[in-house]
């Protein structure tokens, strides 16, 4: 660190992401990717012309992605926004809406604390229940900017649309962002309910479902007073928050849907079996709604087992938080992927 950093920057704990070690060729199970390629419309979409159109700035206003998703939902252009992947509206919603604070999960995304920090926005962190559920009611009446990701992460439990429901009413001065990040692999998306509550920002990612997260593209959904408060930020940011070549291949994503749906299918068919496979094996998984599974076993520890993967080729992410420690989260690969999994999680535990 410099001498020159500003001093309220001096302190912050910066977001660790997921491991990307290259001493050799691991099976990536730690940061929630498709273990899919795009659709082969999306990889069509790309070419060399497309590539010496480099040369020029994207279109600030993203205007044919937002057609494209607006028909697709159901809503309107100015109900949607466009970012550099999704972490850049968490990081604008805290920004934005954080003036009276924040609350969101004890455990859940860990980004959230660090936009906080960053943006010196005062957070309450609210305790999961005994079983890794969302304990909805304390978050009525707060009247702050509440966070919640649904399904939450690491522990992949949704939360019913009554309780978010319940949450929008009795928060009707605080903005509540709901990160659907995983929502497309069995949770229920309350993006519907932006119409009747102004107070919603729903956020969403290419990322996960979308097999896109080197493309970085994120999207949030909500009234247009919202959406027009985080153009605003945008413009006063990066105006060309979102490069050509992901715009392109974002409208080409967008005209596959049939394409994703199936691998999100795919995706919760393996979930299930993978699931069966850990439990036969003695391990508690958690209940989960998105593409990975937050497991423990009751004789490994959490790093032993996540160390023991790694040394085998496989990569999963451990969390050292107290309550979590003895948990792996797994993302979902590939059915082989899994099965070789099962495989080498077999000879460790014995
Ligand atoms: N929300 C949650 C809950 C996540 O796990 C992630 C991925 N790390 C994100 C948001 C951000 O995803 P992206 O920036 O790739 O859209």
């Amino acid at each position: 660190m410099s001498r020159f950093l500003k001093d309220r920057y001096a302190a912050l704990e910066a977001y660790t992401p997921g491991e990307q070690p290259r001493d050799m060729d691991y099976i990536k199970l730690n940061t929630n990717e498709s273990p899919y390629p795009p659709a082969p419309a999306v990889v069509a979409a790309m070419s060399g012309e497309q590539v010496e159109n480099l040369r020029l700035y994207s279109d600030p206003t993203a205007k044919g992605l937002k057609e494209k998703l607006a028909a697709l939902y159901g809503l309107k252009e100015s109900n949607i926004f466009l970012s550099n992947g999704s972490d850049d509206i968490l990081n604008f919603a805290f920004m934005a809406y954080g003036q009276n604070g924040a609350i969101f999960p004890d455990i859940t995304y860990g980004f959230y604390p660090v936009f906080g920090d960053l943006h010196g926005v005062e957070y309450e962190e609210i305790t999961l229940k005994e079983d890794f559920t969302i304990n909805y009611e304390e978050y009525f009446g707060k009247n702050k900017l509440i966070v919640i990701a649904n399904p939450n992460a690491p522990t992949g439990i949704s939360l019913p649309l009554s309780a978010i429901e319940g949450i929008l009413k009795s928060n009707p001065d605080g903005v509540v962002v709901i990160d659907e990040a995983y929502v497309d692999f069995g949770g229920v998306s309350c993006y519907q309910l932006i119409e009747r509550y102004e107070n919603l920002l729903v956020c969403r990612t290419f990322s996960k479902s979308r097999c896109l997260a080197g493309g970085r593209l994120g999207y949030a959904f909500g009234s247009p007073a919202l959406i027009a408060d985080l153009e605003k930020i945008k413009y006063s940011t990066n105006p060309y928050n979102i490069n050509r070549l992901t715009l392109l291949l974002g409208e080409a994503t967008v005209e596959a849907e049939r394409y994703y749906q199936e691998k999100c299918a795919a995706i919760i068919e393996t979930r299930t079996q993978t699931a069966k496979a850990l439990e036969g094996l003695g391990f508690e998984v958690l209940p989960s709604d998105a593409n990975f599974l937050f497991a423990r076993h009751p004789k490994v520890g959490g790093e032993a087992l996540y160390l023991a993967l790694k040394e085998k080729g496989i990569l999963v992410r451990h969390f050292r938080k107290e309550r979590i420690k003895e948990f792996n989260r797994i993302t979902i690969g590939t059915p082989e992927q899994m099965q070789k999994m099962i495989e080498i999680i077999k000879e460790i535990i014995q």
